[in-house]
């Protein structure tokens, strides 16, 4: 752990009770953290990134692989995951998708992730996309991350070995507590697997919380999943709504949210239809009889609408992924365009449910702000955007605070598969949130001696309102 990295944990109690934001004298920051923030070094812009630097994010949306994963890839040398060196862990979430738009080869970029191939290869591959796309928030990300958990600068020819040797060594039992806790001074994270159907049970931890992934249950149905929850083959429309009642008997007070990415595969208009008209349907979908799109529209949409009466049942926050798309070469813009209108009946049809809009259904936030300032139950999430486009980000929470209750948003999800990478994305969120502060402030939007209480509101107060953390740790 270098001295970069501890300082980046100064601990949360002076700056959830401070009101006084007069600066300290500013030898108490370090070189290297003004270097990160050149442009600015007057007192109200040192005051506020003291504040944000040492206030934990509660981290709301990450799809870590398991630690016990992680360690055993390396151990074993099990090539099931990506290699253990910087262009398996560094350049295989996210970042892959900007190499490969800047003109990379994908027979190049396999290469980054392949265990038999060495870094200087690598590096020898990736460097001309590399510095076509340094500037991007994604590569930005990167760089923070080797900043402040491998105290290196940037990569290139002569530092890919050592940061790949570090990254294989740093693998061991308790680190991805060291690197959210210690490196990017996060409380704990929300973890979506995508590798498994429902939710992972043995991931939970003081660190880590699990949402309940309901799209095996609804958007569609899976058969095997359900028959797996009744311990019988569903056959009636009532065996299936029985299956989502298990469900959540079995994981409603151990999960921490639900979460539906479906709007990558389908619109988000959920149409409530009456038991007696989805019933047939359902029966013919389990005989494996053709339906036309607007009868699986119909099937979805009444199970859909079940799960959400489940999470009103079981207060549990739904979490739906609205806006861009991760990868490349998939989105349609038409769809994307239309998430937040065609949720809005949804919206309205279960006032108790607390709806979290995710990625704040970039590039359409300034829709995301209108339905948060227009509905009580609907939340915006900043997850994952602040690397897609950190000045779009800057920009939203300047608006969105500006016309929403300061209680319905949550400016931090590191959203990687790997969890080194949370460090550089909650440095660049950092960076962003006093950004967008000190503007307010300048430009007397926001009084001084509110941003405190601000601070923590926006980074974790709100998180813990919203997330009952307690009940999913028994
Ligand atoms: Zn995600």
């Amino acid at each position: 752990m270098n001295n970069v990295t501890r300082r980046a944990f100064l601990g949360a109690a002076s700056a959830a009770t401070g009101a006084n934001l007069m600066p300290e004298p500013s030898h108490s920051t370090t070189r290297d953290d003004l270097e990160r923030f050149p442009a600015d070094t007057t007192p109200l812009f040192d005051a506020v990134r003291r504040l944000v630097d040492e206030t934990p994010f509660v981290d709301t949306h990450v799809h870590f692989w398991k630690e016990s994963v992680r360690v055993h890839s390396v151990r074993e040398k099990d090539r099931s995951l990506p290699a253990p060196d910087f262009g398996g862990m560094l350049l295989s979430h996210y970042t892959d998708s900007d190499l490969l738009v800047s003109g990379m080869p994908e027979s190049d970029y396999k290469q980054l992730l392949a265990w038999d191939v060495a870094p200087r290869d690598k590096w020898r591959l990736v460097a001309p996309w590399y510095a076509r796309c340094r500037h991007t928030g994604y590569l930005q990300c990167l760089r923070e991350t080797l900043r402040r958990l491998f105290d290196v600068d940037d990569l290139h020819e002569n530092t890919c070995e050592s940061i790949s040797t570090a990254i294989a060594e740093h693998t061991v039992p308790g680190f991805y507590k060291r690197v959210l806790r210690e490196a990017a001074n996060i409380e704990y994270a929300h973890v979506n697997c995508l590798q498994s159907t429902l939710f992972r049970e043995d991931e939970q931890s003081e660190m880590l919380a699990v949402d309940l992934s309901i799209n095996p249950l609804c958007v569609p149905p899976n058969l095997d999943v359900l028959s797996k929850l009744l311990e019988k083959a569903p056959t009636t429309l009532d065996d299936a709504r029985r299956a989502i009642d298990v469900c959540f008997e079995r994981y409603g007070n151990k999960a921490i949210a639900i979460k539906s990415q479906c709007a990558y595969w389908r619109n988000l208009d959920f149409p409530r239809s009456s038991v007696a008209d989805v019933a047939p349907l359902f029966a013919r979908y389990v005989a494996d009889e053709a339906l036309t799109d607007a009868e699986h529209h119909a099937l979805q949409g009444h199970l859909f609408h079940y799960c959400m009466e489940k999470a009103a049942e079981y207060r549990l926050p739904v979490k739906l992924h609205t806006g861009y798309y991760a990868g490349h070469n998939s989105m349609p813009l038409a769809r994307v365009r239309n998430n937040l209108s065609d949720l809005c009946p949804t919206l309205l049809a279960h006032p108790k449910v607390t709806f979290v809009l995710f990625h704040i259904a970039y590039p359409y936030q300034d829709e995301a702000v209108a339905l948060a300032k227009q509905y009580s139950n609907v939340y915006v999430d900043m997850c994952w955007t602040w690397i897609i486009n950190p000045a779009a980000s800057v920009r939203f929470l300047k608006e969105f605070l500006m016309a929403a209750p300061a209680c319905k948003i949550f400016t931090f999800g590191g959203d990687f598969l790997p969890v080194e990478m949370s460090v550089g994305h909650a440095a660049i969120a950092r960076k962003g949130v006093t950004q967008a502060l000190c503007e307010l402030t300048r430009e007397q939007w926001l009084e001084e001696s509110h941003l405190p209480a601000l601070v923590e509101r926006i980074m974790r107060g709100n998180a813990r309102e919203c997330f009952d953390f307690e009940r999913t740790r028994g």
